[in-house]
């Protein structure tokens, strides 16, 4: 809130709720207009609330600086907005809708929370956000969380449609099954797993239905003891399921999967000939793992930084990112995110659950069976 009201010039007083008055009489008991001092107000600083490396920073400031157009921008929020658009100058016009969300401080323009890219930094903030080849619709859900500039959208766009990497791995559209299993009450309670291979190398997927997180493990061998090793190491991590979904395979159907899920007090549902699609969160979560994966290697990009950035991508229909879903924060990323984005969130899901069925693009690279509609 403090961030938010800082360009205006009040001061926040407590008042006890017997000596209130109406808020109705006061909003029309304002001021007379005064020109803001801007230099003698307290503010929040926010470029230090930027977790952006300081080279970065210092980019963004330098081309904000020679950048004519957020130049006058700036001057023209010191001053104040003509009252009219048509005396606007024009290479500024664009923004005076949005001059009630504009601010400016260190010398970088911020719309609400998100810094204002100037014109020569856009292509390089654009292939950043398309670092990991996130789809058109993922890569628009991240930039709108961080950063903005006039025309992002469209640019986007078109940067991704030439992208050769994007291209060339699977851009088929694939329907999405729709699974009758029940909807957990809560984060990490029902973990599907599944074994997969990829570049001749075993992976293990463990996936979260809540918020559709998942991890993976290297595998040295496929025994059972190995898949059990790791899942012990996220169980401790994100605490004990309830239940745990996986195929017949035999890593799973060995005694030894039987003594830990004794042990360590989990159900343990396998798919059966009457329910063959009982493990499809975890089957979806690997063909999107897999392409996930497949570009990083063509583009010869850290995979795990592919990763941290599907996890930080607010997922289709949702408000929210896995990340946000299940560990209730954002975490950090290459992007130029504000602190205050940063900070732990807990993310209310209602818990009337929707029956939505999903076709997916490599634009979704989520998958959802059921659809946890968001309680605004
Ligand atoms: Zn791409």
């Amino acid at each position: 809130m403090m961030l938010r009201i800082q360009k205006y010039d009040l001061d926040v007083i407590y008042v006890p709720g017997r000596d209130m008055l109406l808020a109705d009489t006061l909003s029309r008991a304002y001021l007379p207009e005064s020109t803001p001092v801007e230099a003698e107000l307290e503010t929040v600083n926010m470029v230090q609330h930027l977790p952006i490396s300081s080279d970065r920073l210092h980019d963004i400031r330098s081309a904000t600086e020679k950048d004519t157009t957020l130049q006058l921008l700036i001057k023209t929020m010191s001053q104040r907005w003509p009252k009219d658009k048509s005396q606007v100058p024009s290479e500024i016009r664009p923004y005076f809708s949005l001059q009630g969300e504009l601010s400016h401080q260190d010398g970088i323009v911020f719309r609400g929370e998100r810094a204002v890219i100037p014109d020569k930094l856009r292509s390089d903030i654009g292939s950043r956000l398309h670092s990991s080849h996130l789809g058109v619709e993922g890569c628009l859900r991240r930039a709108r969380e961080c950063v903005y500039w006039l025309g992002m959208n469209d640019q986007i766009k078109t940067y991704i449609a030439k992208c050769d990497i994007c291209r060339s791995v699977d851009n088929k559209q694939h329907k999405e099954t729709l699974m009758s299993h029940d909807v957990p009450s809560r984060p990490w309670a029902k973990v599907g797993t599944d074994l997969f291979v990829f570049d001749n190398k075993n992976y293990l997927i463990t996936v979260d239905y809540w918020s559709n997180f998942w991890e993976i493990d290297y595998l040295v061998d496929t025994k059972s003891t190995t898949v059990i090793k790791k899942l012990k190491a996220h169980f401790a991590r994100q605490g004990i399921p309830d239940s745990v979904m996986s195929d017949n395979s035999p890593q799973y159907a060995s005694q030894d999967f039987q003594k830990f899920c004794e042990l360590w007090g989990f159900q343990h549902v396998t798919s059966s000939p009457g329910y063959p699609q009982s493990n499809g969160k975890a089957e979806s979560a690997v063909k999107t793992a897999k392409r996930l994966l497949m570009k990083a290697k063509a583009a010869g990009q850290d995979p795990y930084l592919a990763i941290l950035d599907h996890r930080n991508t607010p997922s289709p229909g949702l408000d929210s990112s896995p990340a946000q879903r299940l560990l209730s924060r954002r975490t950090k990323t290459l992007l130029p995110t504000k602190a205050t984005l940063l900070r732990p969130e807990v993310i209310q899901v209602s818990q009337k659950l929707t029956n939505v069925r999903v076709h997916t693009t490599t634009d979704q690279l989520e998958t959802w069976t059921h659809l946890p509609r968001v309680t605004v």
